[in-house]
């Protein structure tokens, strides 16, 4: 593998981590709310991120190269509502997106052939992803001011099964 696809899998690696910690912060800002499917929701989703980052280590690994963590900044805990902070989620859904395009492209271009089953599947997960979360959103613009409905979609997301996938 190619140094610089290395470097490229490692920031990934970063990356996931990096939004599982964002993901348990919006899970606390709705813990503290009194928002509980909604903050499970969120805690199963960190749970998938640290696996996806871990997926990524241990590819590195397999095509025996060595693993290195950067730092995980911190993560924003500010929002204005539980529409915000799905929004949020969905932004951070698309700049991961962008970046297995990017990595897609530097392992399509050092023909680094072995990455891309991998990386296929990243790219269909990434389609679910932000699918999943524009529904959420959908569905909490509607809820908008009706205590009821945003009730209900509490309960409902608070039934999310699994996690890591
Ligand atoms: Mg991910």
């Amino acid at each position: 593998m190619k140094p610089e696809l290395t470097a490229a899998f490692n920031e990934q690696i970063t990356r996931e981590f990096s939004s599982s910690y964002q993901y348990l912060a919006m899970a606390a800002w709705l813990e503290a709310r009194s928002f509980p499917g909604m903050a499970h929701w969120m805690r199963l989703q960190s749970e998938e991120e640290w696996a996806h980052g871990m997926k990524f280590y241990q590819f590195v690994l397999d095509r025996s190269q060595v693993v290195e963590l950067g730092p995980i900044p911190a993560p924003d805990v500010d929002f204005d509502s539980p529409l915000a902070v799905f929004a949020r989620s969905l932004a951070a859904e698309e700049a991961v997106t962008a970046a297995i395009n990017d990595l897609y492209a530097l392992a399509t271009e050092l023909r680094d052939y072995a990455s891309l089953p991998l990386l296929d599947w990243f790219v269909n997960e990434q389609v679910e992803e932000e699918a999943t979360v524009s529904q959420v959103i959908d569905d909490l613009e509607r809820a908008e001011g009706e205590g009821h409905a945003l009730l209900m979609l509490d309960r409902e997301l608070g039934a999310r099964v699994g996690g890591a996938g």
